[in-house]
């Protein structure tokens, strides 16, 4: 039913997945383009009309009014609008009295069922492919392992993209011509090609006309140049100067955004997560890589060499493990999933140096595992509470394995925030785990092109059916396949990112 404050809040805590989301289906990957994803706050008068749907959906058109500040009938032309391109869409038999004649009150909200995202998270030693809808809820997942190796990971992401989409969604080229039915009166009009698409379970919709996938988001750990899409420098891989955008923009017929994990992780929690940190954010991310965004108004700072957030060489307070840069209690060297693992060995927690297993140990309780993690929150909570000193922002999100499981464990952060820092701010308030839960890495991922249509959902336009990938290769190589399908459930962010 329509909600008329305009402050209502989403749940703080990770969110369930819903296993109907997986019946989801949506038509074909070729009747949607953006322009290269670029983070140049745009979209006007549409952009605000969808943003409050995603705020505060199911809506009335009255309601989208007040909270835009747009006219009645600017608010119904791009409501219009954005119902013919398939990003909003009004609720079937929903029909109610009429504030005045001439005028319907059918609640509007963001139509889940017509596009979808897809995401590709780059992480040691594996690949998390997803599928991520409209309001950043995760329609499908999958890991696979990689080798390393820059080319055939390139070769194996376009060659899987395909057969995950088909899986998840129906055939890449041709999906649109299943039958369908679309009922409601919803997206009429649409400039979209093709058919209807079948229902998306989830929400209990009908998919529209056209639609399909809006673009492939890929994110990696290092140091990303987005503009370039280009790998810079990735660490533990090994990369540097890799090319990402160019060959799977080829590959694909797709567009696509390439982005760094930290900022990546911090345009999800924008977009989908705290309304607060569209104000003032710091992500604080750790794995075995340490790095944060930082944002400000919606955007994300990059720095001129696509650096800003590198936190890995800030010196915890009372921190002396030695880091290779020479200096002692880096954040890296400290925090570093790595240093613990090691440490959990060495002190028979587990029997080898494996994410997953610690992650197990905690997930069953047990004492020394615990321990451990609560050690190493109150350290994160150290780093946390210099940023707040320096950044002072709204909330500050921390992104690492124990509190994506158990997000109650945050309160270790937020204890060690207490007894450090020197602002007034409420560690209680100001200091939370990701949105995102176990999903956070599907839906940083996609958020670069999600993002892009938030922000200019006009850039969503329909173009003609093309066949852009075959089952194969990048064009010009010839890679064996190095890798088999996983179907085990990684715990999220348990890999080198
Ligand atoms: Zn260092």
């Amino acid at each position: 039913m329509p909600v008329s404050s305009p402050a209502r809040m989403p749940p703080a805590g990770p969110r369930p997945v819903d296993p109907r989301r997986e019946a989801a289906r949506v038509s074909p990957p070729h009747a949607a383009v953006l322009p290269d994803a670029d983070p140049t706050p745009a979209g006007g008068s549409a952009a605000a009309v969808l943003r409050a749907v995603l705020d505060h959906g199911p809506v009335a058109r009255a309601t989208i009014g007040r909270a835009t500040g747009l006219s009645p009938a600017a608010v119904s032309r791009q409501t219009a609008d954005l119902i013919s391109l398939g990003l909003l869409r009004e609720l079937p038999g929903s029909q109610r009295a009429a504030p005045r004649a001439g005028r319907p009150h059918v609640p509007v909200d963001v139509d889940t069922a017509s596009h979808l995202a897809a995401g590709v998270h780059i992480a040691v030693p594996m690949l998390t492919f997803a599928l991520v809808d409209l309001r950043g809820r995760v329609v499908a997942q999958e890991e696979i392992d990689h080798d390393g190796d820059p080319a055939r990971v390139l070769a194996l992401i376009s060659r899987h993209l395909p057969d995950f989409v088909r899986r998840h969604r129906g055939p890449w080229p041709d999906a649109g011509h299943r039958a369908g039915t679309a009922t409601g009166g919803a997206l009429t009009g649409s400039a979209l090609t093709g058919s209807a698409a079948t229902g998306s379970a989830a929400t209990g919709s009908t998919a529209g006309p056209g639609g399909g996938l809006l673009g492939v988001g890929v994110v990696s750990g290092g140091l990303v140049d987005a503009r370039a899409g280009t790998v810079v420098e990735h660490g533990p891989l090994g990369w540097r100067d890799v090319p990402v955008a160019a060959p799977l923009r080829a590959a694909t017929g797709l567009p696509v955004h390439v982005e760094g994990h930290a900022r990546a992780l911090a345009q999800a929690e924008i977009l989908f997560g705290d309304p607060r940190a569209r104000h003032g954010l710091v992500h604080l991310f750790a794995g075995h890589v340490v790095d944060a965004a930082i944002a400000l108004d919606g955007t994300v700072l990059r720095g001129q060499g696509s650096a800003a957030g590198g936190v890995a060489h800030l010196r915890i307070p009372g921190a002396t493990e030695r880091c290779g840069c020479g200096g002692s209690g880096c954040a890296q060297v400290t925090l570093s999933e790595r240093t613990w693992l090691a440490r959990a060995v060495a002190k028979g927690v587990i029997p080898r140096p494996d994410i997953r297993l610690l992650a197990a140990a905690v997930g069953a309780r047990e004492p020394a595992a615990l321990a451990l993690v609560r050690v190493r929150l109150r350290l994160i909570g150290r780093l946390a509470a210099l940023l707040i000193d320096m950044i002072d922002p709204e909330v500050l999100v921390v992104t690492e394995l124990a509190t994506l499981r158990w997000p109650e464990l945050i309160a270790e952060v937020q204890a060690e925030v207490a007894a450090h820092s020197r602002s007034r701010s409420a560690p209680e308030r100001v200091v939370r785990p990701s949105s995102f839960g176990p999903e956070v890495l599907a839906v940083a991922a996609a958020a670069g092109i999600l993002g892009a249509v938030h922000r200019s959902p006009r850039s969503v336009r329909p173009r003609l059916a093309r066949t852009p990938l075959p089952p194969g290769q990048l064009p010009g190589r010839d890679h064996a396949d190095p890798t088999t399908p996983s179907g085990r459930a990684h715990p999220a962010v348990a890999a080198a990112i």
